[in-house]
This record gives structure tokens, sequence and C-alpha cells, in this order.
């Protein structure tokens, strides 16, 4: 019949607009800034760099500036400089990370190359700016967010990666332990007699004898010269 799509369509509108004074799941509009809508867990869009404690933000990032993100970054916006001692000596630790966000294309290939779980894609999407440069440019204080947070926006993601560095801990606390262990004593000063005799005989007795050579291949006694002489 003509028009039946429009009256059905009115007919939806109509039980929203008189289930929503009572059933909030059909509210159809959220009213933002003031509402936000919640996010699906695995909504991503650009990176950030996990720290362990929020007193310490910088000193306890998971980051040790092996820059294997910034090489394998495909649009090369990764930028890293490894703190040093005064000496030199690498103090593990990044002096400077900055990401540019303008060129970033979410490909979340450096949290997948990061081989201490230290950089994560944030859901943090009011982050319009009239700097289009220096205002899309992250350091490494803008990127560092706190576990906490991690959990908040990617629950199942970052429970999975606790129970996966508290693992990796305990089997490195365990190595440790039993390379601290005191080693056993050495084999020669608990030889028992007959071992001691063995070892003793075999420092006597003549070394075998060598094995025969290989058999060499059929070759003539006299072999022919490669180039004979020409006839006299
Ligand atoms: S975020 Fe990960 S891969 Fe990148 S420099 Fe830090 S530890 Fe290395
Ligand atoms: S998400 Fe992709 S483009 Fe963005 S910083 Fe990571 S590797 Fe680079």
């Amino acid at each position: 019949m003509l028009g039946s799509g429009l009256l059905q369509g009115l007919a939806v509108t109509a039980k929203n607009l008189a289930g929503s004074f009572h059933d909030p799941a059909r509210y159809v509009t959220t009213e933002y800034p003031e509402q936000r809508t919640k996010l699906p867990e695995n909504y991503r869009n650009f990176p950030f760099l996990v720290h362990d404690d929020p007193a310490d933000p910088n000193g306890t990032l998971r980051c040790v500036a092996c820059q294997i993100c910034e090489k394998e970054c495909p649009p090369q916006c990764i930028y890293i400089v490894m703190e040093r001692d005064e000496k030199g000596k690498a103090l593990r630790r990044p002096k400077v990370f900055d990401l540019d966000i303008s060129v970033c294309i979410s490909c979340q290939i450096c949290v997948e190359v990061c081989p201490f779980d230290a950089i994560k894609m944030d859901q943090e999407y009011e982050i319009a700016t009239r700097n289009r440069f220096g205002g899309l440019l992250l350091h490494r204080e803008d990127l560092s967010k706190s576990n906490a947070y991690y959990h908040q926006i990617h629950p199942t993601e970052a429970a999975g990666v606790d129970a996966a560095l508290a693992e990796q801990k305990a089997k490195q606390a365990a190595a440790k332990a039993a390379k601290a262990a005191p080693a056993p004593k050495a084999a020669a000063t608990t030889a028992t007699p007959a071992t001691a005799a063995t070892a003793q005989d075999s420092a006597i007795s003549p070394a075998p004898a060598a094995p025969p050579p290989a058999s060499a291949p059929d070759t003539p006694a006299n072999p022919a010269p490669a180039n004979p002489p020409p006839d006299a």
C-alpha cells in the first residue's frame, strides 16, 4: 500500500518518543558534550605510553627506548632519544619520546612490535587544535598515562597484559634464585675411588692407535703426466 513505509517509520518514532520517558535504552540522542557515549573497548586512535606509578610517571615508564617502534612505524612519526648518564651509559629509558599524531595512521604496529607492553592505543578523541604543527606533536609527558587508565579503557586487554608481565617476572625471579643458589661441589673432589682409579688407568694406558687412513681410490702406480713431452 502506498505510504505504508512512512506509517511504519512514524510508528517507530512514536514508540521511541513514548518509551523514552521511562526506558533509557530508547534515548536515541546523546547530548554531547554534557553526555558521552561509552566507546567500545576495542576502539583505538593514537598511541600512549604506559607507566606503573602515577607518583613517578617518568621513572616508571615501561618504555626502555629500544627504538623498535620508531623503526617499524610506517609513516615514521615516532622520534626517540635514549637517556644517558654523565659517562654516556644508556639508562634504558627515553629522554625524548615524540609522536606526531598529525602523521600517525593509527595502524597499531608500534603496539604489536613493542616487546615490553609499553605502548598502547588510546581512546582520547577531543584533541582538536588550531595549532596544526606543534599542537599535534605529543611529547613524553603528554603520552605518559597510568596502567589504571589503560585498565579503564581496555579492561580485557590490560588484564591479559598484567597476567603475562606477572608470569614473566616470576620466571625471571626463579631464574635469578637458581643462579644465586650454591653450586654443587666439583666432581673431582667427590670422585669415588673407583672413578679415580678409572681416571688413573686411562692416564697410564697408551692412547689408542690412530685409525688406518681411509683407502685411497684406485690409482695407477705411475700416472701418465697430464701433458706428455713431445716426441724426440
Ligand atoms: S615503546 Fe616499546 S618498542 Fe618503542 S622504544 Fe619503548 S620499549 Fe621500545
Ligand atoms: S599507530 Fe602506526 S602510525 Fe601511529 S605511531 Fe604507531 S606505528 Fe606509527
